[in-house]
């Protein structure tokens, strides 16, 4: 655990400044370098941010907190760590989590080989040397010999395209990259666009501090209570003992998940088809599962009509909450369940019935334009003081296709993934870019999981793989075109027929929310079990699908 029990650092390459650059110092990059350390291998990490923890260093709107119980959302590979560390309540506010990645930093001593405020700009790869070099806004050019992107899957922001955007007079924030600092909205008139997670999340906290709020909604959300609550007195205790248990159910269920409401329920596996149940029984499931009624059936997935018949349950416990029918309605989604990930949220439905808050249904005029007092809409228009924009990330790819990679002979990562979309071997590795790794990279589980547990299970593949390299004299490491096309295959397959990929459904999964990108479902959604077994069987057939040379 700390830094002398590590081994002597290494160099595999000695024309490489280090053996291994990893991009990004949020949980997978730390994870990583923490493992590479501790095998030998020398690496240095590059942060854009001038904080640790990725996604929970720029996330820090009011309300950001995560979705699957902090628990099961935090590091397992350490006992030390998951004994010593407390989480104060069920689903950790953002803080708490961004205390977590320093404190864990800390504990390992990783602050030594991580550079901040160091955004990569371009990387290039030498296939005479196999090496690469990564060059960064510091105007550094580092050499090494593999090159892991941690980059994150949901951490290329998105800057909506409406006219006038940069004309308004007040404050516009970025739920994305909210000021580190806080922002005070006593007393403002205050105005949110976007009602995905982060609009969700915040909505409900602005509006107790804001004198007046508009929310801009152009499509309504899944949204359910996540009953975030303290600990009971002994409860996080008797957790903790069975902590081991709860790790390795995680790793045996579909989505890594098994404490957290939903996913819990859905994994654990509904037993009835809501078509085979008649009407007048369908709300009392309800009575039984609250907030989850609408998720309780085995047919959702894969029949439009059935999902139709739970987004009734679903319209009805929206109706039980929120006063005003016209808005209760408005606050129904007209895509199938499924199609996005459930929201969990803190009174976000409640916060419709404070008099000084305003639901503007975009579906019913949608905007023209920001101006400088603030948003006109087909609908009137609405003066604020401060804007804040929810309006999303270049899910999976974006944060990979802003760093210039230069494969071999120069092909640009960019510009494949344009033309045939984001082709990956496992999402561990492209073909024509030797010796890069991505972590939870497309057509992995990632982003339909907990995570962490994907990220633990890429960051131990990857370095599994190094230490292989290297006891067995191997330079470089390749994805092979053909498997690679089968594999994005098999994972266009499996969404196939589901809601997932409905003509109705236009989430960040398919890429739907950036213009011009090609509309392919991106994780792999056969559960995290059967993805192990896949990566295993690729290192026993001797990384059967990748060139060694
Ligand atoms: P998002 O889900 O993509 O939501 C973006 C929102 O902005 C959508 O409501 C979208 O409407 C709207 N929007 C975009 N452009 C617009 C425009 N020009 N005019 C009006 N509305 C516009 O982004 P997000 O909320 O940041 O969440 C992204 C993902 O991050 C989540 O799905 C989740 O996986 C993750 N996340 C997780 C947590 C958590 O676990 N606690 C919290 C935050 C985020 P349309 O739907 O109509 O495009």
């Amino acid at each position: 655990m700390s830094s002398t029990q590590l081994l002597p650092e290494s160099t595999l390459d000695r024309a490489a400044d280090v053996d291994v650059v990893v991009i990004g110092a949020g949980f997978s990059g730390l994870y990583m370098l923490h493992k590479l350390r501790e095998l030998g291998f020398s690496a240095r990490v590059l942060e854009a941010g001038d904080g640790l923890g990725g996604t929970w260093y720029w996330n820090r709107y009011p309300g950001a907190r995560v979705d699957v119980q902090s628990i099961e959302y935090s590091y397992s590979f350490s006992e030390e760590i998951q004994e010593e560390w407390e989480w104060s309540e069920l689903f950790s506010p953002q803080r708490e989590i961004e205390a977590y990645i320093n404190w864990v930093a800390d504990k390992l001593d990783l602050r030594r080989n991580i550079s901040l405020s160091t955004r990569v700009a371009s990387a290039s790869y030498d296939e005479s040397a196999s090496t690469w070099t990564v060059s960064t806004d510091t105007g550094e050019h580092i050499v090494s010999q593999f090159n892991i992107a941690a980059t994150g899957c949901l951490s290329a922001p998105l800057e909506p395209d409406i006219p006038g955007l940069h004309s308004f007079a007040g404050t516009t924030l970025y739920t994305n990259r909210f000021p580190k600092e806080g922002f005070d909205f006593s007393g403002l008139r205050a105005g949110v666009i976007g009602t995905g997670s982060s609009g969700v999340q915040s909505i409900p906290v602005i509006a107790q501090q804001a004198s007046s709020l508009v929310v801009f909604q152009r499509s309504a959300a899944y949204s359910r209570p996540s009953n975030t609550r303290p600990f009971e007195p002994g409860e996080y205790e008797g957790m903790k003992l069975d902590y081991d248990s709860i790790r390795e159910a995680e790793r045996k269920s579909p989505a890594g998940v098994v404490l957290s409401g939903a996913l819990a329920v859905v994994a654990a596996g509904a037993t009835r088809d809501i078509l085979e149940t008649p009407v007048a029984e369908r709300m009392a499931a309800i009575d039984e599962y609250g907030w989850l009624a609408p998720l309780a059936w085995t047919d959702l997935q894969t029949d439009e009509q059935a999902n139709a018949a739970a987004v009734e349950i679903y319209a009805e416990l929206v109706r039980r909450v929120v006063h005003d029918p016209g808005v209760a309605a408005s606050l129904v989604p007209r895509y199938p369940m499924g199609c996005k990930r459930m929201i969990v949220d803190v009174d976000y439905f409640e916060t419709y019935n404070q008099p000084h808050v305003r639901l503007v249904d975009l579906r019913q005029g949608g905007i023209v334009a920001i101006t400088p007092t603030g948003v006109e809409t087909a609908q009137g228009s609405f003066d604020l003081d401060v804007l804040v924009l929810a309006t999303g990330f270049d899910a999976m790819t974006g944060a990979l296709r802003r760093i210039d990679f230069r494969g071999r002979d120069g092909a640009s990562l960019a510009d494949y993934w344009d033309e045939e979309g984001p082709v990956s071997y496992l999402g561990l590795g492209v073909a024509g870019f030797p010796n890069l790794f991505t972590v939870t990279g497309p057509g992995s589980p990632s982003v339909l999981s907990n995570m962490v547990v994907s990220i633990e299970q890429h960051v131990e593949w990857i370095a599994d793989c190094l230490v292989h390299m290297r006891s067995t004299g191997y330079s470089s490491i390749e994805a092979e075109v053909e498997p690679s096309l089968e594999w994005v295959e098999h994972v266009r397959s499996l969404a196939e027929g589901t809601v997932r990929v409905a003509d109705s459904c236009s989430s960040w999964y398919l890429g739907a929310n950036v213009p011009g990108k090609k509309r392919i479902y991106m994780p792999y959604s056969g559960g995290l079990p059967a993805y192990r077994a896949k990566c295993d069987e690729v290192v026993a057939a001797g990384y059967e699908g990748f060139k060694l040379k």
